[in-house]
């Protein structure tokens, strides 16, 4: 849509009614937000005319890259035919079925019953409720804790926000499940906690499961519910897990009858080279898989709860209590969004893009290592298209930049003006590009980051800070 509005009357009307999420009032009040007015494969373009590279696929969504015309070509054509009705009780629709049957095929073993939602942190809830419904369903009605871990984001309804672990996002949340959610500490090889140093990889992910069976034993095995997990942590900085943690801490959950939900809004659709990662990735079965953003590729909201037939077989089941679910969204399964998602995984698969993920993803997490030599690189880590790039103030002894220096802010404005758009978060800079990424795009992309740090770094000498 294009309005007749001004760039300028645009700012003013966005600054003064558009609530941003996760936004700083303060500095909003002052600077309003840039206008992204157009899309087009691998690059976006604001008010002003100006074009950047989006090297974080809008948010971690726009898996096939934006500006598709088969994409709005699908979306005007469902309009066309059935915008909505609603799929309560017996009534549906032809995309809602089609995908839930295209997902019970890409979703590993059993997983093969879908409930649509809005987006991820839906997801998450719906995935919660059916947790405990399933256990109130098998008699087992104390078995509702819920297992998170430390910097883990899963979204920002109620019940999603306090199960996240990023204390960032829960400035003045109250915690009302506190008790009955819990935290254990991150799967993070880079910041690993006090007497954790100097364990190889094996031995970390002995002593991270060591820490959930003790947490288990201490909240009592029948009155744990669930571990959710996102294969590799996202908004908390693309924290990597060591190897054989997931199969590790799934062994667990399969001893003392806990399910493992597998939070892959950020991991699923592609950006770690498969439709899903959990499986195929990191070797391990889970019950519940989440997902959404790349489900769709952004062009429509959309998310998933996917769950297993063990799930399902007792919350279907009418001699034990269960037989219907007294939930649902007015949009689950809303046949526009289902429409675009079934579009959406159709040209991954007639264009390869999961075969090309696994060439130029790794070329990405190799050629952004060539920034090693800069005095503030720390660590650069992740799989795939999914990157975070951590900077800090000593690389000889990882000492971290001080939170008020805004060091991953700071390069982000100078990759901004560079035109490339990247994601600070925290001393962290994450990439998460469009799928679609050349290998010419990633050589860019890592020569303009270098330029940007070194423009921080004499920032910084400048003001004294290094
Ligand atoms: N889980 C994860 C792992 C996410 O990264 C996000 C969003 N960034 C969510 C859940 C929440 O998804 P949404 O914003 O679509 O509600």
């Amino acid at each position: 849509m294009t309005t007749n509005y001004s760039a300028e009357q645009l700012w003013q009307m966005d600054k003064d009614h558009f609530i941003h999420p996760y936004t700083d009032f303060t500095t909003f009040a002052e600077e309003g937000s840039q206008v992204i007015s157009q899309a087009d494969g691998m690059h976006i373009t604001d008010t002003t005319g100006k074009s950047y590279l989006d090297a974080i696929a809008g948010l971690w969504c726009v898996n096939i890259g934006h500006g598709r015309k088969e994409m709005a070509e699908t979306i005007s054509e469902q309009v066309l035919n059935m915008q909505y009705y609603n799929p309560f009780g017996h009534s549906t629709n032809e995309p809602g079925s089609v995908l839930a049957a295209k997902l019970a095929e890409l979703a590993p073993g059993d997983l093969n019953k879908v409930f649509y939602t809005c987006g991820g942190s839906t997801a998450v809830d719906t995935a919660i409720r059916l947790v405990h419904y399933y256990n109130n369903i098998r008699g087992k009605n104390n078995k509702k804790q819920i297992i998170s871990r430390n910097n883990a984001y899963h979204g920002s309804t109620y019940v999603a926000s306090n199960i996240t672990g990023i204390h960032g996002c829960k400035s003045n949340l109250d915690r009302i499940a506190d008790s009955w959610i819990n935290h254990i500490s991150a799967a993070d090889m880079f910041h690993r906690p006090k007497g954790a140093e100097n364990l190889s990889e094996a031995e970390y992910t002995q002593f991270l499961a060591d820490e959930f069976e003790n947490r288990i034993v201490q909240l009592g095995e029948n009155n744990v519910a669930a571990f959710i997990a996102e294969p590799i942590m996202g908004a908390g900085g693309v924290l990597v897990a060591p190897a054989g943690y997931h199969q590790a801490m799934h062994a667990i959950c399969q001893k003392y009858d806990i399910l493992y939900i597998a939070d892959e809004v950020v991991t699923s659709f592609g950006r770690l080279g498969d439709f899903f990662a959990s499986k195929s990735v990191f070797g391990m079965q889970p019950d519940i898989i989440i997902t959404a953003k790349g489900i769709s590729s952004g062009y429509i909201p959309l998310g998933a709860a996917i769950i297993s037939d063990r799930i399902w077989d007792v919350v279907s089941d009418p001699k034990t209590g269960g037989g219907a679910l007294t939930m649902g969204y007015t949009y689950s399964g809303h046949p526009v969004a289902c429409a675009a998602a079934l579009k959406n995984i159709e040209i991954m698969e007639r264009e390869n893009i999961l075969d090309h993920v696994k060439e130029v993803g790794p070329y990405l997490q190799e050629q952004i290592k060539t920034l090693s030599d800069l005095a503030i690189f720390g660590e650069s880590r992740g799989s795939h298209l999914m990157l975070g790039l951590e900077l800090v103030a000593n690389s000889s002894t990882n000492e971290p930049f001080p939170s008020e220096v805004g060091i991953a802010s700071r390069v982000f404005e100078h990759c901004r003006n560079a035109g490339l758009i990247v994601r600070p978060v925290g001393n962290t800079i994450v990439l998460s590009p469009p799928l679609i990424i050349s290998k010419a795009q990633v050589d860019q992309i890592v020569s303009t980051i270098r330029e940007a740090i070194n423009l921080t770094m004499l920032d910084l000498a400048n003001e004294g800070l290094l």
